[in-house]
């Protein structure tokens, strides 16, 4: 039987709704050989999922997806393969959780102009008071607190990449994202290109010494994917590919809806050991 992978599936380690175990029971459902964890600037959830992982019979690749600022612009990098359990990749990763969380009580602050009051706590219980919170977690308590109709119109109201309540991650800037995944012995990935909506960017960033690019993404038009793939042909970098996968975060269960033959991961794995 032919296998596939699903390469880009977040855990509540970031803003995944479900538990790594969770994850991986939903993967092995959905006969999926192997999923990539790629939890925002996490490598938390990792453990566990491969703990659950070879009694159900789904590799897990180990991932992370990078928060890097360039030029104002958020842009996400994907990294396979990484050596989740240095000791000095886990303390970076814990620092940018930590700057998350002040951006988080920066951008409660901008809400509270706008006489919408949210605590701090209400964040944590969505993000589960364990690795990356994100805006996720933030749009699930406004949602809650019924400051807004629905997740998607507090992105669009509020927390939208600099909406009116939008604060900045600090993030990593392109180079230092490749480097960091380098040194981490993984492939870095341009994550979901069709949201960076600015080609010369995209193109900056595939002359940063990224590895591959996100070819195939649930947000992407079956056209932007051609796009992408014939670039990662031309410039020689590998296409992959995943859903995106929020648990219940983007209102369905994401996993699987994205498929990549297996022979993606086996070039995933060869780049980095090639190191
Ligand atoms: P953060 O890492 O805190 O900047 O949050 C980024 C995450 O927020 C993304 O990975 C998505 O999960 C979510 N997100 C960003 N923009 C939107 C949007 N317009 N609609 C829904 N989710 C979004
Ligand atoms: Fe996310
Ligand atoms: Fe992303
Ligand atoms: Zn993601």
């Amino acid at each position: 039987m032919k296998k596939y992978a699903d390469l880009h599936v977040h855990t509540d380690f970031s803003d995944g709704t479900f538990s790594p175990e969770k994850v991986v029971r939903v993967a092995a459902e959905r006969k999926l050989s192997c999923i990539a964890i790629c939890d925002h600037d996490c490598v938390d959830g990792i453990e566990p999922a491969m703990a659950v992982g070879a009694t159900l019979g789904v590799e897990i690749i180990p991932g992370v997806e990078l928060t890097v600022i360039e030029k104002r612009k958020e842009i996400h990098m994907l990294g396979y393969f990484v050596d989740w359990k240095a000791e000095w990749f886990r303390r970076v990763m814990h620092k940018v959780q930590g700057e998350r969380r002040t951006r988080m009580q920066k951008m409660l602050k901008k809400l509270a102009r706008f006489n919408i009051n949210i605590p701090m706590e209400r964040v944590e219980t969505f993000s589960s008071g364990k690795g990356s919170m994100g805006r996720l977690h933030l749009a699930q308590a406004l949602l809650e607190a019924k400051a807004v109709p629905n997740i998607q119109k507090a992105f669009d109201m509020y927390i939208g990449d600099f909406r009116p309540c939008y604060v900045e991650d600090v993030g990593f800037k392109v180079k230092e994202a490749v480097k960091v995944i380098k040194k981490a012995g993984g492939v870095s990935v341009l994550a979901h290109p069709f949201s960076v909506r600015d080609e010369n960017m995209v193109n900056y960033i595939l002359d940063s010494g990224v590895q591959g690019i996100e070819v195939y993404h649930t947000d992407h038009p079956s056209l932007a994917s051609k796009k992408y793939l014939k670039i990662a042909e031309e410039r020689g970098l590998i296409a992959t590919g995943g859903s995106d996968c929020h648990g219940m975060g983007k209102g369905r269960i994401l996993m699987g809806s994205v498929r990549i033959p297996y022979e993606i991961v086996k070039r995933l794995r060869d780049k980095a050991s090639s190191k």
